[in-house]
């Protein structure tokens, strides 16, 4: 059978979560016939023995790891592989800029941003699975995919489902992005408080990275979603919900001036996105379960609870802001995150430190103003981590 089309890839964080979801699927297509894929580079932060493996079936021309001290490491175990091996900030870089025509953003955090960055400038089709890169530099992202002609796609399974059934954007009133409710949909707030790291990452439909396991926990992941959504599909907050929606068929919904609702449904597998990506704008057969309605019985929506999850309202509060306040508040989160994890704060103690960073940043003076540059971003980003890291201090000596 003739490959039906062929692709150039590079995956930004190939050993996560998503990044060996994009590999698996990549796999398929290869066997399957339907597409010639192939690699240029892979990335990862410091895990050298997840590219060698990766680089055994993808054969990429290019690895980088972004922790420069697994140079030495990483040239060892690639040796005789037939692949350029490279370590540090610039890597990372040069990783984004070689000429790949269909990038995968998948690295966890705001550390996605430059290299994202550095793929839209050159006019790749970016998948987007990275959401953090939005909510911090989404206009610039925009700005620059209009520069150099590059293409956005939604990853992320709410955003790729609303894309799927938004059609030419005409007559679009709102959109509802759906969310399980995550592992502690119906804990007391004292359980929560009590909360382990290992309880916390428990999702109930999805596998994935530390990082987004616990955005899931807290919510915080649905906050950062609407921030995206609001950046990729340019709707103010007036018009985008939230509805907690346990089984996760139905994915996004897009409501129109008419009364018609459109709905997103698929399995819970992120590689239905991934290959939506992949094979944009033409779509390409993957074998995965397929969603069956009767077994699930029955679908159910319920509001979420605000008060037991503030991270929503934190949110709502910072992109209702604007300007450099979604930097904040991701900046704020991820050192939250990173300090559960390192069991140093408690669950609750999460959205009391975003708390704290944004009434911080709003008492300052602040500007309303989109950050117009890549280093205001980062500046902000780098006093939102320094804050947090004040506040964690404060409440690991408590
Ligand atoms: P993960 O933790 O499993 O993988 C992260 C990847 O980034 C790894 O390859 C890691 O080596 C690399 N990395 C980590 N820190 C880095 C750094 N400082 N510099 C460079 N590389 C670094 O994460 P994941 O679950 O695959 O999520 C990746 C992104 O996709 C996140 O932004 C997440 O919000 C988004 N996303 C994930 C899912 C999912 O199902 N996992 C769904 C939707 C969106
Ligand atoms: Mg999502």
């Amino acid at each position: 059978m003739s490959a039906r089309f062929h692709r150039r890839v590079s995956i930004l964080g190939a050993t996560g979560s998503i990044g060996r979801s994009t590999a698996r699927v990549i796999e398929e297509l290869r066997v399957s016939g339907e597409a010639e894929i192939e690699i240029e580079a892979l990335t990862a932060g410091r895990d050298v023995a997840g590219i060698a493996e990766l680089a055994r079936t993808l054969k990429p021309r290019f690895v980088a790891f972004s922790d420069e001290t697994k140079l030495g490491e990483a040239r060892a175990a690639l040796a005789g592989a037939g692949v350029l091996v490279g370590a540090g900030a610039a890597a990372l870089q040069e990783a984004a800029q070689r000429d790949a025509d269909w990038v995968m953003s998948a690295i966890v955090g705001a550390a996605a941003i430059r290299p994202t960055l550095a793929a839209i400038e050159r006019g790749a089709t970016v998948a987007l699975a990275n959401k953090e890169s939005l909510v911090c530099a989404g206009q610039i992202m925009k700005a620059a995919a209009a520069r150099a002609g590059a293409r956005l796609l939604p990853v992320d399974s709410e955003h790729n489902g609303a894309f799927q059934v938004l059609g030419d954007g005409r007559g679009v009133e709102r959109i509802t992005l759906t969310g399980s409710g995550g592992p502690f949909r119906g804990w007391t707030p004292q359980a929560m408080a009590a909360a382990t790291p290992e309880q916390a990452r428990r999702h109930p439909n999805f596998s994935m990275g530390a990082k987004i396991s616990v955005d899931s926990a807290t919510l915080m992941n649905k906050g950062l979603e609407l921030i995206e959504a609001s950046c990729l599909f340019d709707l103010g907050p007036d018009r985008l919900d939230l509805v907690i929606h346990p089984q996760q068929a139905v994915h996004a919904l897009v409501s129109y001036c008419d009364g018609s609702m459109l709905a997103h449904l698929g399995p819970t597998d992120m590689r239905v996105a991934i290959v939506h990506a992949l094979a944009w704008p033409d779509r390409a057969p993957l074998a995965v379960k397929r969603l069956d309605l009767t077994d699930l019985g029955q679908l159910t929506f319920e509001m979420p609870d605000r008060e037991r999850f503030p991270a929503l309202d934190l949110a709502r509060r910072a992109m209702v802001a604007g300007g450099a306040a979604p930097t904040m508040l991701n900046a704020a989160n991820e050192i939250a995150v990173a300090a559960f994890l390192e069991r140093r704060i408690g669950f609750l103690d999460i959205a009391s430190i975003v708390e704290a960073v944004l009434n911080r940043f709003e008492a300052g003076s602040r500007s309303a103003n989109s950050p117009s540059s890549l280093d205001e971003v980062l500046a902000t980003d780098a006093l939102g981590r320094l804050w947090a890291g004040q506040e964690t201090q404060r409440r690991q000596a408590a």
